[in-house]
């Protein structure tokens, strides 16, 4: 059997740490499994090479990001490779690339396309232990490339599809909880959670899991276990409805979480000339900016001018202030305001699809409790909403009490 191992920062923070997965690692193999481990950079590795780059400008170059961001990884899989020869494994480190692992996209933010795995299936029939950088691949053109923050686990779970081989996440929490549990202490473990209400919390902010890891999880029919401890499976599993259906003990509720995203900005476009064209071109710069424009709603339109809101990750802020810039020039009358201090907050369910009276709920407890929203979207099992950055958990927690979460 593969097994495909994921460690993130923070369980690879120390030399101590990286040490002790060496060892469990070690037991897993002597097990009789093949073993591939994916690993992320140490600590908040990331953080501060990006930081450092920003030391130069505020907007640096986004090829040469990829390449300097890659390293964090790179320090990792050396280290986890001399621990686990240290303790008398045979064991060899890869990077993305020599992992065959194939991305296209823009530079920060591409996807996986291909993986090539026969150089892992080699290694591994010589007996290996194979330990690969997280977070990178190579593009057409030779280049390293990064697949985004918290690209770690979309590389494990790629892995494991092209291997065949099971996926286990671990991380600095036991499990999935309704709500992030830093947030909200009294937040349950769920034993399952389906892929698609796992993709939604992701992409709506509960960074536990990064969203393109899920979906190539539902796509391609990988069970995802993430947990923390070394040994006991206590942890959850990403799988899909009809086998949490199997599982009679499995409690199957309305709503099963609630994520916050604090990486929200959002922007009032105002009096634009009413005209396709405008926006178009507005959304098609985002678009050449890579910039990933989220929640849309048209305010207020009169004969002449109208306007609109929209949101996207703060992480695009330089690219966005551009835009706005050129936009005002173009246009007389045109603000394009951006507003910083927000957060997104959203409750997820399939139980959505069948359940009426959820949104009242939702709004019930606004009311009660005087809190205003700017924005409002839904999905087929979401419904998210903008407040004032202050408010998020406050509104996290008061959803979390009333759906019994
Ligand atoms: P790693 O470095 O291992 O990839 P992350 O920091 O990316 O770890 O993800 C783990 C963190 O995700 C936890 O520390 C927790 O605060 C946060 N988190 C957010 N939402 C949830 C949730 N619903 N359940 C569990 N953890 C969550
Ligand atoms: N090291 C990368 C990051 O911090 C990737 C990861 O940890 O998954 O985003
Ligand atoms: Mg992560």
């Amino acid at each position: 059997m593969i097994i495909v191992h994921k460690y993130g920062g923070t369980s690879v923070a120390t030399t101590e740490k990286i040490m002790n997965i060496a060892k469990y690692l070690g037991r897993v193999k002597d097990a009789g499994n093949d073993v591939v481990v994916v690993v992320s950079a140490m600590g908040k590795a990331t953080d501060a090479l990006i930081k450092l780059a920003h030391e130069i400008t505020e907007n640096p170059d986004s090829r040469e990001m990829d390449r300097l961001m890659s390293t964090g990884e790179q320090q990792t899989i050396s280290l986890l490779s001399i621990a686990l020869k240290t303790l008398g494994y045979d064991a060899i480190s890869l990077t993305g690339a020599q992992a065959g692992i194939k991305t296209i996209g823009h530079y920060m933010k591409n996807r996986i396309v291909d993986i090539d795995a026969e150089s892992i299936k080699k290694h591994l029939d010589s007996g290996k232990i194979v330990v690969v950088a997280g977070f990178q691949g190579v593009n057409e053109v030779g280049d390293v490339t990064t697949l985004g923050r918290g690209g770690s686990d979309t590389s494990a779970v790629a892995l494991a599809s092209a291997l065949k081989g099971k996926c286990e996440i671990y991380t600095d929490v036991d499990g999935i909880y309704s709500i992030d549990p830093r947030v909200y202490s009294d937040a349950k473990k769920l034993p399952f959670i389906s892929y698609d209400e796992m993709m939604e919390l992701a992409y709506l902010g509960a960074g536990v899991m990064e969203p393109r890891a899920v979906e190539l999880g539902g796509k391609y029919g990988v069970e995802i276990y993430v947990g923390k401890s070394l040994g006991e499976k206590n942890g959850t599993i990403i799988t899909s409805i009809e086998k949490i259906k199997e599982n009679k003990k499995m409690e199957q509720k309305v709503i099963t979480g609630v994520s916050i995203n604090e990486n929200t900005i959002m922007v009032n476009v105002e009096e634009i000339p009413t005209n396709a064209q405008n926006v178009y071109e507005i959304f098609e710069k985002a678009e050449k900016s890579g910039i990933n424009v989220d929640m849309i709603s048209q305010n207020d339109v009169s004969s002449h001018h109208g306007s609109f809101a929209f949101t996207c990750p703060k992480t695009d802020m330089a690219a966005l202030e551009k835009i706005g810039e050129k936009i005002e020039a173009k246009y007389e009358n045109t603000s394009f305001i951006i507003n910083p201090y927000v957060t997104k907050v959203s409750i997820v369910g399939i139980g959505l699809i069948s359940n009426v009276g959820v949104a009242s709920k939702m709004f019930k407890i606004l009311a009660e409790n005087d809190i205003s929203f700017h924005q409002i979207s839904t999905s087929e099992i979401s419904i998210s909403l903008i407040v004032d950055e202050v408010m998020g958990k406050r509104v996290a927690e008061l959803f979390a009490k009333e759906f019994d979460l």
